[in-house]
């Protein structure tokens, strides 16, 4: 096991894609800015969905455009078709997350096509990148790996091949999502070792919800099998669309807190993510903070890993 993990943050991607009241341009900022302060090499700043759909996102290409003026941090953007894809790139985001569902009936209410047509949108924005935007990187995550809130199961398989497909299409890595925290920590093995043997050298990283309280001992599982990237959103900020009220995103501050115990390093500083968790309280009145960390406080006898 290597001695240092990555945690990236989804929260101003993920976490605030349900909260109705849009954040201004100026309070994303000075998040993203503190937390690439407090550690964070990577952060999904946004989304480059419709406006129409989303007014959270309407401000994707500023957000996209200061974030990359932030030092040491790369910068990810989401988008779910063709158009988001290549608006994210001119826009300048590093990484291009494309997000697609293995479960069809995810894939039609998510983003209203197959996820087949979903996968030749990935193909037209990878071509894109090799000739526009070389310095740039697309990667894939998997919504709804571990099951799914209208289909119920999602077979293995059915992952491990559009795992396969992806693979072929050369993104540069793949984040299997527990999109509605259905997830078991056997079952989280089972699946990455799967998909694992399928997708050769491409990178894998998870993301996980604590919808029903699995998430870390899901991380614990993944990192069992080799995964050393995780999703995580600060204060567990996200909710979950088919379960109102309940938590979403594992907590970043818990999963660093794990992480750092158990001596695998972050290189993030906690003291500092906690200290911008307390202005979330003032950011997002409305919005409950999740994760045990925030509340309870560092143990006394805590030492980062070496
Ligand atoms: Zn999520």
């Amino acid at each position: 096991m290597p001695h240092s993990v990555t945690v990236r943050e989804v929260g101003p991607r993920d976490g605030l894609q349900l909260v109705s009241n849009v954040m201004s341009t100026a309070t994303k900022m000075e998040w993203i800015t503190r937390q690439a302060a407090a550690g964070f090499d990577e952060i999904e700043v946004t989304s480059f969905v419709p406006p129409k759909l989303m007014p959270q996102f309407s401000d994707a290409v500023e957000v996209t455009q200061a974030a990359n003026q932030v030092p040491g941090l790369t910068v990810s953007a989401l988008a779910l078709n063709l158009k988001g894809g290549i608006r994210a790139l001119q826009a300048g985001a590093r990484v291009v997350n494309f997000v697609l569902s293995a479960s069809e009936a995810h894939n039609q209410s998510n983003v209203r096509c197959s996820t087949e047509a979903s996968l030749r949108a990935l193909r037209g924005i990878l071509d894109w990148q090799w000739q526009f935007a070389p310095q740039a990187c697309v990667t894939a995550a998997i919504a709804t790996s571990f099951g799914c809130s209208l289909q119920g199961d999602v077979p293995q398989t059915q992952v491990c091949a559009l795992a396969a497909q992806l693979a072929e299409a050369k993104v540069a890595e793949i984040t299997l999502a527990d999109t509605v925290g259905y997830a078991n920590p056997r079952q989280v093995k089972r699946l990455f070792q799967a998909v694992a043997t399928e997708v050769g050298d491409v990178p894998l990283a998870a993301h996980f919800h604590d919808t029903r309280g699995m998430g870390l001992t899901n991380v614990l599982a993944a990192l069992d099998c080799g995964i050393f990237k995780f999703d995580a959103a600060l204060a567990g900020l996200g909710g979950c669309p088919f379960a109102p009220g309940a938590s979403g995103n594992i907590a970043t501050e818990d999963t660093v807190y794990m992480l750092e115990t158990m001596g695998l390093r972050t290189s993030i500083d906690l003291d500092a993510l906690l200290r911008l968790r307390e202005d979330f309280a003032r950011w997002l009145p409305e919005e409950p903070l999740q994760g045990r960390l925030g509340i309870a406080g560092i143990a006394r006898n805590f030492t980062p890993a070496a």
